[in-house]
Order: C-alpha cells, then sequence, then structure tokens
C-alpha cells in the first residue's frame, strides 16, 4: 500500500511538460525529431534584460532574503504595466511576484477555494488548470466551447453551469490550447455575469501581448469596473519576453486577498529569486519593441501552419487570433489506417507521429478536447516547414480544409 499522499499522488503530470521532456530526450539521443509540444519562445531572452540579471548577481544586496510579495520596485512596475497593458489602475500592495505564471495561478486558487468550492472551467483548457483547482480543495466544473463557436463559451452555458457552489470563472484569453481570443463585447459580457452571480473572475493574461490580425486583447477587470472586489489576473514574463526558464510570475487582486497569498507565500518560498526580479523589472519597464520582432516572427509561422495543416487529408484548422498554437482537428484521420494501424483517437495518433514521422505534437485529450492536437508554432521557420511537411506526407495532401 502507498504511504504517500493521495492528494498528490492523484495528480496527473503535465502533459504538455511530458511531450517536450519525451522531445527532448528523443532529440539528446540523435533522433531527428521536431517538437511543436512546448509552449516556449525559441528566441533568446534581449539583451538588455540579460544584462539587468548581470549586474544583479554582483550586487550583494540581492544575495539576502527580501520581501515575501516581491521586490517593491518590481511591485509598482507591475502595477503600472497593468495599468499600461490591461487598463486597470491598481496600486503596487495589489500585486504579488511569483515563481513563473504557474505559480501564480496555483497561489490564486490556494488563496480562495474553500472544498467544495466550484471553478466553472471552459474546454478545451490548459493542462494544468484542473489539476491546481483539486489540488487547491475546489471542484473544476467543465463547460465545453468547441470549434463551432470559435472555441469560445457562452453566457447561456455560464448560466446553465452556475450553482450555489460557483466560487470562479477562469477566463484565459487569448487561449491556450486553442488561440482564441474573445472580443471586447464577449469580454465585457463575461465580466458583468461574473458582477451579476458573485462570481470571481480570474483572468489569465499570459499571452496578452501575442496577438495577430484584428484581434485585440482585452483585460475583463480593465473593462468592468464591477469586478474590483472579485477578480485576479494571472501573468508573467515568460512568453512575451522569451524568458520561461527564469520562472517569474505575478498575480494582481484586491488587498485582503493579496495580504493572504503573501501569507501563504511566507511559507512556502519566502520570496522568489532577486536576480529573476530584477531581470523582470527591466523586461516590463525596459523598451518595448523587442516584442515587435518575436510578434512578426510568430505571425509568419502561424500563416504558414494554419496553411500546411489544412492541406492535410482529414485535417481542419482555424486560424488561431492570439498565442502560439494551432489547435487542429484530426477528425477525419480517426478510423484510417497509418502504418497498418486502425487510428482510434488522438492520443493514439501522437503516438503514430512519433513512431512514424518523429514529430511530437500534443494531443487534444490532454485539454479535455479529444479529435484536436495542439501544435505550438514558437519554434524555428525551418523546422516548422519541416515537420509539417512530414505529417503531409504521412497523411496525404486533402482538400477537407
Ligand atoms: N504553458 C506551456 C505549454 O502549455 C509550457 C508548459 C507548461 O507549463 O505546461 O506548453
Amino acid at each position: 500500500m502507498s504511504e504517500l499522499s493521495k492528494r498528490i499522488t492523484g495528480i496527473k503530470p503535465s502533459a504538455t511538460m511530458a511531450v517536450t521532456a519525451k522531445a527532448n530526450a528523443l532529440k539528446a539521443a540523435g533522433e531527428p525529431v521536431i517538437g511543436f509540444g512546448a509552449g516556449e519562445p525559441d528566441f533568446p531572452t534581449p539583451p538588455h534584460i540579460v544584462e539587468a540579471a548581470l549586474a544583479a548577481v554582483k550586487d550583494p544586496k540581492n544575495y539576502k532574503y527580501t520581501p515575501a510579495a516581491g521586490l517593491p520596485a518590481l511591485r509598482q512596475a507591475v502595477a503600472d504595466k497593468t495599468f499600461r497593458d490591461s487598463g486597470l489602475k491598481v496600486g503596487a500592495d495589489q500585486v504579488m511576484i511569483t515563481n513563473g505564471g504557474k505559480h501564480a495561478i496555483y497561489a490564486t486558487l490556494a488563496t480562495l477555494l474553500n472544498p467544495g468550492d466550484e471553478v466553472i472551467l471552459p474546454a478545451p483548457y490548459w493542462v494544468s488548470y484542473p489539476d491546481q483547482i483539486k489540488l487547491a480543495g475546489g471542484t473544476p466544473v467543465i463547460v465545453s466551447a468547441p470549434d463551432t463557436n470559435g472555441f469560445k463559451v457562452t453566457i447561456a452555458q455560464l448560466d446553465e453551469a452556475l450553482t450555489e457552489n460557483t466560487k470562479a470563472l477562469m477566463f484565459v484569453s487569448p487561449s491556450n490550447p486553442t488561440g482564441a481570443v474573445y472580443t471586447e463585447d464577449e469580454t465585457r459580457a463575461i465580466g458583468e455575469w461574473c458582477v451579476a452571480n458573485g462570481v470571481w473572475l480570474l483572468a489569465d493574461e499570459i499571452y496578452e501581448h501575442l496577438i495577430y490580425g484584428d484581434a485585440k486583447f482585452t483585460s475583463a477587470p480593465g473593462i468592468v469596473p464591477g469586478l474590483s472586489e472579485r477578480f485576479v489576473i494571472m501573468n508573467g514574463v515568460a512568453k512575451t519576453y522569451a524568458m520561461t526558464g527564469w520562472r517569474l510570475g505575478w498575480l494582481v487582486g484586491p488587498v485582503d486577498f493579496v495580504k493572504a497569498a503573501t501569507g501563504l507565500q511566507t511559507q512556502l518560498c519566502s520570496n522568489v529569486s532577486n536576480i529573476s526580479q530584477m531581470a523582470a523589472l527591466e523586461a516590463i519597464s525596459g523598451p518595448q519593441e523587442v516584442l515587435d520582432v518575436m510578434l512578426a516572427s510568430y505571425d509568419e509561422r502561424r500563416k504558414a501552419m494554419v496553411s500546411m495543416l489544412n492541406a492535410m487529408q482529414g485535417v481542419t484548422c482555424l486560424e488561431p487570433m492570439g498565442a502560439f498554437y494551432t489547435f487542429p482537428s484530426f477528425t477525419g484521420v480517426l478510423g484510417t489506417e497509418i502504418g497498418g494501424v486502425l487510428v482510434e483517437s488522438t492520443d493514439q495518433l501522437a503516438g503514430l507521429f512519433l513512431d512514424h514521422a518523429q514529430v511530437a505534437a500534443v494531443p487534444g485529450e490532454a485539454f479535455d478536447a479529444p479529435g484536436h492536437m495542439r501544435f505550438s508554432y514558437a519554434l524555428a521557420m525551418d523546422d516548422l516547414v519541416e515537420g509539417l511537411t512530414r505529417l503531409q506526407d504521412l497523411l496525404g495532401k486533402g482538400t477537407t480544409g
């Protein structure tokens, strides 16, 4: 009999991390694997940010414990940035710095939820939300947002999911894994629904700057003043500034909420690395033009990927308007054979892609959307074209898109 905690052993390890680790291990073993798994920019962290970190390493005041909620200058910079980018005026006392965006989400859920509390979670959802909700003692209530509705939930669906136990709604726009972006009107309607029903709106804004074409990022707390007592924005530098390994995120919420979250932080990790905090300070308050180059490149890859996926037999792909993922449907491939094997699920198909084309992608089952697969386009164009050409050769070219 296991002596380990049921709560911890009941956690499903992150599928995105698993696919990434597997692809990297195969690459390290000399296999020509193309990895579409990781939501991780292929760009290096911009040099001025690295310089700020180097200066921080040389400054002895960074060798000591610092305040649990974060360096005062960084908390103020996040408050300023929240006004700049989300249109929401907040004080530095409404900000807590965390070890990456994932930690901000967990700290938020742990601070808010009591046993029995329900969190409405639109699916397809990012793999870590349900486990984090459960770990924090809550219950995820999944609402399906299919591609026929652009991967977005409607107010009618939220009404249907609402119970007396509903505590919060997870609102993610731009979305991981679908790249869907809610319009300003849709965002306002969802924010007002939360206000009307006394539901906390938890806004994961990590992809706020990765927006394409005519789409526009809107922060629900920024445009719905009634949310001021029941909102949390969760964010970080990882995706925008190519800083995944620096582990630096933050949450922004009402003062009492941040005070409680900081109490938890004092017991968990004291403070986030001062070096990463100083790098993040430069990232969010230094020159923002560095984003333009990366964004232009993602946009080019996005267009190439959508067109190559739609040219595959049995595959259809909606155009994502944000983040750096496509989320094509492979339902037209199910029931066919690959290498003499009948394809029955996208989970199985992901394995076949790895075996027959040395291509790694994350199956839709991980995001509660079987029939789909997630492909990141945060990889070099040459690799992207090579990987998708291999899949075109495997599946054949078709006209379904
Ligand atoms: N958020 C990224 C992804 O979805 C990084 C991996 C993870 O944290 O899950 O691929």
